[in-house]
């Protein structure tokens, strides 16, 4: 479909949301069974200590760019793709942090969030034979979601929800309750990378599901309980800001997404 660009050894798709919704629905009627990831910074530098956890990032059917971090590591690590001397790189490195929220040409399209992807693919299965489940996030969290999603999207069908946990003790009643619903899309909202590890270990198990996401905070963003950062912060590529105003103890993770993982970019390029 399209080139694929690595950062920290994990592949990425440049698909604009509108792109990365139509892959989406095609997954979720192909007749074999796919999953999706939207990484961010600190997802690659979990990748980067978990092996297992990067194979199963680079096995997905589509990686998305979740975070302006990513959007800038491409552009980055495109910029130095000629220079052998650290000194130029560490001076493009500083060139491209500091331009970050004036910089207009980009080598991913556009930043695709799970929030973004979730509220476009549900839009999109309005009328169609789609059925869809929501997975995980704290009790009556998804039952809230399906409640707000359907009233914004009539048509849509949504097949059930469940808080569960991302403890494989708890897999086989998980399965079971997604196998009586027979959704062909499921949205798994236990944040990364347990998400994705409970996809990797069940997705075989529960066969109508032809789309598997992990898609982190989604739900808690559409039933209210957090906020997103408004457009013009979004376009700035500050909403981790506007994140960390909401929830001050996410403090060291943003930490890590914002000053490790452009320092690691630059010492593994
Ligand atoms: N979550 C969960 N069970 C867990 C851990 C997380 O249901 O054991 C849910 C949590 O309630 C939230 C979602 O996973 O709705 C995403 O969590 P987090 O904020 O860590 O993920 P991010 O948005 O950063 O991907």
């Amino acid at each position: 479909m399209q080139e694929k660009i690595k950062i920290l050894k994990v592949k990425f798709d440049s698909v604009t949301l509108s792109e990365a919704t139509k892959k989406a629905l095609d997954l979720g009627n192909d007749k074999k069974q796919h999953y999706i990831a939207t990484p961010n910074p600190e997802i690659l530098l979990e990748a980067a200590k978990n092996n297992k956890f990067k194979k199963i990032l680079n096995k997905s059917s589509l990686n998305t760019p979740d975070g302006i971090g990513i959007i800038w590591a491409a552009n980055f690590l495109h910029s130095i793709r000629n220079t052998n001397s650290f000194m130029i790189k560490l001076l493009k490195w500083l060139y491209s942090l500091i331009t970050l929220p004036f910089s207009k040409k980009s080598i991913l399209k556009e930043r695709v969030t799970g929030a973004d992807l979730v509220l476009e693919i549900c839009k999109s299965s309005v009328n169609t034979e789609n059925k869809i489940f929501l997975l995980g996030a704290a009790k009556g969290i998804a039952k809230e979601t399906a409640e707000i999603l359907e009233s914004k999207y009539p048509g849509m069908k949504i097949v059930g929800t469940y808080a569960g946990t991302p403890n494989p003790a708890n897999e086989k009643e998980i399965t079971q309750i997604i196998n009586k619903a027979r959704p062909n899309i499921l949205f798994v909202a236990y944040g990364a990378p347990k998400q994705e590890l409970w996809i990797s270990r069940n997705l075989k198990n529960i066969p109508s599901v032809k789309l598997a996401a992990g898609i982190g905070g989604t739900f808690d963003f559409i039933a209210g309980k957090l906020k997103r950062a408004p457009k013009w912060m979004q376009k700035l590529g500050l909403e981790w800001l506007y994140r960390l105003f909401q929830q001050p103890s996410r403090i060291k993770r943003i930490f890590n997404a914002s000053v490790v993982f452009p320092i690691k970019v630059l010492f593994t390029s």
